[in-house]
């Protein structure tokens, strides 16, 4: 449809078919009404016809009545170009002029004596003339469209949206000239105007980019080309072949999950289109190309006096992605002169994404509680209960990019078993070695004393501990620790203490417990003040059943007397 701008408006035609358009309305309205009423009134019940006769004949005369006053001014008009035509056949064979001036007078006698009439015609013609003026425009505007001509030579070689559209198509049409080093890169610099057009005339990039090629005048010929993020990638005269590749890749890394997402990361486009043919290239060697990678695995020959960070630095990349390429690296024994490292890994030219749903199981790890206790000395850790992770079913959405996860989002949590947190008794108790008989130790064992520190008892010149024994025999008695502290030594001492207990309480203080007849802690325990350790016995050099206990401050062995309360 052209446009009436381009046409020029005639106001005369427009008039006469607007006048036209009119009567003919008017007489479809009457015939419609006509026929409403024989097609639909006329067959009402008779009961219903007569409950509302009334109604209707007075609804029936309104509406004649509204007709007529409708009508009356286009049959007045009729009747005053009757009477016109009257007076113009009774001046046939008159002089043109007469008849002219005949005509002239009984027009203006009409309009006289129907001046109402013209005013009321006007003012019935007004609405319906706006109605049809706004439904012209409707039809014309819904048909035409804003467009940009993109113009060569001072010619229109396509219409587009925007002038940034054109400007596509020409980098399109440059990406696929340019393919070889060495040319020229192709130019093109249209002119643009506004216009309005017809919306079916309106190409998109691709069109245009094939009308641009059509016009540079190389050898082209039809092809399919591969877009990757909006840059070419390559193009080939033999159609079909991009596709598959593409299906290809993408059904590689599919598992067939149910809620299994597969696609490029990238944004892949195929292009069927103009080609010039200097750049199209063969199926397989594009379909090769498009499983490639974008760059091969590279490698670094380690020297000697290379350090994994120094090796880093000098090559420009990180040292954490550096480790990440090589595992393990940072390790002696895995950087050895004369090995390779992987600097740079092959990169697939196109990624696979793949997101799917993945359920494992997953240790809960436990808490450690902490009690304080005087009954163990500073510096001590006594796990009085050994923690247990927890287990749990985890459903997770992960994604992958060329099968490596990239990012996890944890759906649901469910707990099969729950962690035992673990407990552990911190050490708050303190040994004073400076004031003796201070009290912070215990008697080790019940029973009374047979023979002092420092005794002369005929087996040792110069006792150095305390012999605790029993009436009735010490054997089986428990021994407790004299104070809290580290097991350092548990077991059969053959130099004569027998089986022999020794226990660190920090600060250069020991306290030693000899001749048990059984041990019940091992090294490396912590003991609390008054936990039994040992039951008494006759082991080593003695003459009967009792406890040899010894305090050694800094490695001399001191009277027990002195701390013992
Ligand atoms: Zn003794």
């Amino acid at each position: 449809m052209n446009s009436p701008k381009k046409d020029g408006f005639h106001p005369a035609e427009f008039l006469i078919w607007l006048g036209e358009l009119m009567l003919y309305l008017c007489k479809g309205l009457r015939v419609g009404l006509r026929w409403i009423y024989h097609n639909t009134l006329r067959h009402y019940k008779r009961r219903i016809v007569v409950l509302s006769k009334r109604a209707f004949r007075r609804t029936k005369r309104t509406l004649q009545h509204f007709w007529q006053r409708l009508t009356a001014p286009f049959h007045k008009t009729a009747d005053g170009w009757r009477v016109v035509r009257q007076k113009m056949i009774l001046t046939k064979g008159q002089p043109f002029r007469v008849r002219m001036n005949t005509l002239s007078d009984a027009m203006q006698d009409g309009f006289h004596t129907n001046a109402g009439l013209v005013r009321s015609l006007f003012n019935l013609c007004l609405p319906l003339l706006a109605a049809v003026v706004l439904a012209v425009v409707l039809v014309v505007v819904s048909q035409m469209n804003s467009g940009v001509n993109v113009i060569y030579n001072g010619q229109v070689i396509g219409v587009v949206n925007t002038e940034a559209q054109a400007n596509q198509a020409i980098r399109m049409v440059q990406s696929r000239m340019v393919l070889n080093e060495g040319d020229d890169v192709f130019t093109f610099e249209p002119t643009y105007s506004i216009d309005y057009v017809d919306s079916s005339a309106i190409m998109d990039e691709y069109q245009l980019a094939d009308e641009i090629i059509s016009l540079s005048g190389d050898s082209i010929a039809e092809g399919e080309g591969l877009y990757v993020n909006g840059s070419f990638f390559g193009a080939t005269q033999d159609l079909g072949t991009i596709q598959p590749v593409l299906d290809d890749l993408l059904n590689s890394q599919r598992t067939g999950a149910e809620d299994e997402e597969v696609a490029f990361a990238e944004s892949v486009e195929v292009v069927t289109g103009l080609y010039p043919t200097a750049n199209l290239q063969d199926g397989e060697d594009l379909a090769a190309a498009i499983t490639g990678t974008t760059q091969e695995d590279t490698y670094y020959t380690i020297q000697v006096g290379d350090t994994p960070s120094g090796v880093a630095d000098a090559l420009g990349i990180d040292y954490d992605q550096l480790l990440a390429l090589n595992p393990g690296c940072d390790q002696p024994q895995n950087f050895i002169a004369g090995q390779q490292l992987l600097v740079t890994k092959a990169v697939p030219v196109l990624s696979v994404q793949v997101t799917r749903t993945i359920q494992y199981q997953q240790e809960i790890p436990y808490e450690t509680e902490t009690t304080n206790s005087s009954l163990y000395l500073q510096g001590t850790n006594k796990v009085t209960r050994e923690g247990q992770n927890g287990l749990a079913d985890v459903t997770a959405r992960a994604t992958y990019v060329n099968g490596v996860e990239v990012s996890r989002t944890v759906l649901s949590t469910t707990t099969i078993q729950e962690p035992v947190n673990e407990q552990v008794t911190v050490g708050t108790g303190t040994v004073d070695v400076s004031s003796g008989g201070s009290g912070s130790f215990i008697w080790p064992m019940s029973g009374y004393v047979s023979s002092e520190y420092g005794d002369s008892d005929g087996r040792s010149s110069n006792h150095r501990g305390m012999d605790i024994a029993r009436y009735g025999g010490a054997t089986g008695a428990p021994i407790y620790a004299s104070a809290g502290g580290r097991v350092i030594y548990a077991t059969y001492n053959s130099g004569g203490y027998g089986r022999l207990v020794k226990i660190d309480h920090g600060n250069g203080v020991q306290t030693w417990y000899a001749h048990c007849n059984t041990l019940l802690v091992s090294v490396g325990d912590v003991v609390a003040q008054g936990q039994q350790i040992a039951t008494a016995g006759s082991t080593g050099n003695v003459t009967g059943p009792h406890l040899h206990f010894e305090v050694v401050v800094n490695g001399v062995k001191v009277n027990p007397r002195r701390y013992l309360p």
